[in-house]
């Protein structure tokens, strides 16, 4: 068998087309455009070219997007208190503060400060307690899970009854997708069972899976034989596993990626599959872009 495979960079023109109409439309009936600050603390090159895609997305949606960039030894007060001008800037729907921060700033105090209607990547505490809760207390949904879910969605994957199983309990992606899965709601519904390294045969759980979502950050973590032939793969795994040169510039080195599947045998077994790269990856910031929309439409009470 060859699974079907389920492709970020399809799925995100279509998110990416359906926001760009919902903000036009938005435009003309209130006169309003959703507005992203990102602030980047630093040259971190990573954190530059992350916030350089976010920006030209934005743009590219007709949002009105402010980069705001400071210096490495910016004081911690200083930080905070620009994230108190963006709470109070009625303009700004959405506050993005880009991670890593320096050593000298508490990450855990800054994201706090964060006015939580306006924190589009889900991560102030009073989002993740929504999320939680579930239904209509979710405002925002973390982007990468949230990404996750719309793929399986828009894959038309029967989540409802699935066993799906997660690898990895982090912040970021394992505790928060496993949450939104089992909610009583559509593109959920699931029984979900969360491994991590204190699970034993970890193998045993994966073959249980309709559903398998991996992201453990460990190349080839997932063997074929671990896989339930038809079953639905996520890889969320993005691992540097070496450099080849660029296919626009050999001069130039790129990194190779592996996801935590075996990817090459496991879509032989699967049902669906998500590649690495162009899988999980680039659905993360168009969902923030959908975050970033949905606050505004919160704000104007067209949601
Ligand atoms: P993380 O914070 O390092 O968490 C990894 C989780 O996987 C932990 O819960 C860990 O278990 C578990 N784990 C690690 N090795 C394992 C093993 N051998 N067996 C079972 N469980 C294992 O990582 P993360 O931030 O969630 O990211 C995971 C991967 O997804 C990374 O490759 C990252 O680059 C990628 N990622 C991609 C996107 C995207 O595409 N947009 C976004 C976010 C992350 P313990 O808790 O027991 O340590």
């Amino acid at each position: 068998m060859s699974a079907k495979l389920i492709k970020g960079t399809e799925i995100r023109e279509q998110i990416l087309t359906e926001i760009a109409d919902e903000v036009a439309t938005i435009k003309r009936g209130h006169g309003a455009v959703p507005g992203l600050v990102t602030i980047l603390v630093g040259e971190n090159p990573a954190s530059i070219s992350y916030v350089t895609l976010k920006i030209k997305t934005a743009h590219r949606l007709g949002f009105n997007e402010i980069q705001d960039t400071q210096p490495i030894d910016i004081p911690e007060e200083e930080l905070l208190a620009l994230i108190d001008k963006y709470n109070n800037d009625d303009t700004i729907n959405g506050i993005l503060v880009q991670l890593p921060l320096p050593d000298h700033i508490d990450e855990k105090k800054v994201l706090n400060a964060l006015d939580p209607d306006k924190d589009v990547d889900g991560f102030h505490p009073i989002n993740v307690g929504r999320l939680m809760i579930g239904g209509d207390e979710v405002k925002f949904p973390p982007c990468t899970p949230a990404g996750i879910q719309e793929m399986i969605v828009r894959s038309g994957i029967e989540t409802k009854g699935a066993e799906v199983v997660v690898v990895g309990r982090s912040n970021i992606v394992g505790k928060p997708i496993a949450n939104m899965m089992f909610q009583k709601g559509p593109g959920a519904n699931a029984t979900v069972t969360v491994v991590h390294t204190g699970t034993k045969n970890l193998d045993a759980h994966c073959k249980r899976a309709d559903i398998l979502i991996v992201a453990a950050g460990v190349p080839d973590l997932v063997k074929p034989e671990w896989i339930k032939p038809g079953s639905c793969v996520i890889d969320v795994g993005v691992n540097r596993v070496g450099e080849k040169p660029s296919k626009k510039d050999p001069n130039k080195m790129v990194a190779v990626l592996k996801g935590d599947v075996d990817f090459d045998a496991a879509k032989e077994i699967a049902g669906y599959i998500t590649p690495v790269p162009g899988g999980v990856g680039p659905m993360t910031i168009t969902m923030l872009m959908k975050n970033t929309l949905k606050s505004l439409k919160f704000k104007l009470g067209i949601q």
